[in-house]
């Protein structure tokens, strides 16, 4: 890729430069129609993400660690109000389960885990409907160390309830007629903190062709804020965005001037960083096989895989922002005319 730019003649450069002092032009991230996606921004639940937490981060749920009765007990949560939305498995599968072997799970570190499940949902599209959008967040989380149980209300409860609600109002969507161009897959992640299992499980063995799904929207801890933001919680930390599509970057940036407004913050994303956050989720698993990502993440705080992240602690007024951002995300990239061009590599 780099020796391409010494091959660039004069009148190439003049003609680019030309063309990068042009006026910005709306096309190239042209947002679809704004009455449409208000009604369904407005759809996210800020008291349906409550009730829903609540319940997922309550210490029945046993801190949910990867194959643990307490996991499945979430599971079963999840898919209950998946068939009370009226939202199906994916075409293609038997149930909302995508079973994952104790041996697979247990190749990497040998940690005696069970055999456990993502789990899936699906809003087939319309006229696109063979290309699908992922929406991504981990379900597990530690369990029950020393006799205290990990509630993982932001890491991961947060995301989880996020992509469910997201996933209701797309269907709310296609009931009244606005159904999604493109699929919109939900996954939930297993074993994503034994070493994003889940997600790598998913992509060797997908549902749908990789080289069909367009993207992943991955979403791991919204619900609080961290140190570096003591005075609001009104941000996001957006990883990813621009590693493989100049598009998702773009879209990331215009549908949050456009109808979020929350400040986006950068600082992460560098693969360089110290803390390597954009290795450190499902995303990963999509980035690394060439499907634009990107990670929404609220950073890490002084309850973080403590049994302290507890569910009283989570900001739902800023829960229910991101979530809303996040569905913006997936709106527009589900329902532009173009698929999202990948055109940079990942290095
Ligand atoms: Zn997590």
């Amino acid at each position: 890729m780099k020796t391409t730019f010494l091959k660039i003649t004069t009148l190439q450069l003049v003609a680019t430069l030309l063309i990068c002092c042009a006026p910005a032009k709306q096309s190239a991230t042209r947002v679809t129609t704004a009455v449409d996606i208000n009604n369904y921004i407005k759809a996210i639940s800020k008291e349906n993400l409550e009730t829903n937490l609540t319940v997922i981060a309550s210490d029945e749920m046993e801190g949910r660690d990867t194959g643990s009765p307490g996991q499945k007990k979430a599971a079963a949560y999840l898919i209950e109000q998946y068939k009370k939305a009226g939202i199906s498995y994916p075409t293609g599968a038997t149930d909302y389960y995508q079973r994952i072997p104790a041996a697979y799970l247990n190749t990497k570190h040998n940690e005696n885990l069970p055999d456990s499940e993502n789990i899936w949902a699906f809003i087939e599209g319309t006229d696109k409907k063979d290309e699908i959008v992922v929406i991504s967040a981990h379900y597990d989380h530690v369990g029950i160390k020393k006799g205290e149980v990990y509630n993982g209300a932001d890491d991961d409860g947060s995301g989880t309830v996020a992509i469910l609600e997201m996933a209701k109002a797309f269907q709310k969507a296609k009931n009244e007629g606005h159904g999604p161009r493109r699929s919109i897959l939900i996954v939930h992640m297993t074993g994503e903190e034994h070493g994003l299992h889940g997600s790598r499980y998913y992509a060797e063995n997908p549902l749908f062709p990789l080289k069909n799904t367009v993207a992943d929207i991955n979403i791991d801890m919204i619900g609080r804020r961290d140190e570096l933001h003591t005075d609001t919680n009104d941000y996001v930390y957006v990883i990813g965005s621009d590693y493989l599509s100049s598009e998702l970057y773009s879209i990331c940036e215009s549908v949050n001037q456009k109808y979020i407004h929350l400040t986006l913050d950068y600082k992460y994303n560098d693969k360089n960083d110290p803390n390597r956050f954009y290795y450190r989720s499902d995303h990963y698993n999509f980035g690394k096989n060439g499907i634009p990502a990107v990670f929404l993440f609220n950073g890490t705080h002084a309850d973080y895989h403590k049994a302290t992240d507890e569910v009283s602690k989570i900001e739902f007024d800023a829960l229910t922002k991101r979530t809303k951002y996040g569905f913006a995300i997936a709106w527009e990239i589900a329902n532009r005319e173009n698929r999202l061009v990948v055109d940079k590599t990942d290095k």
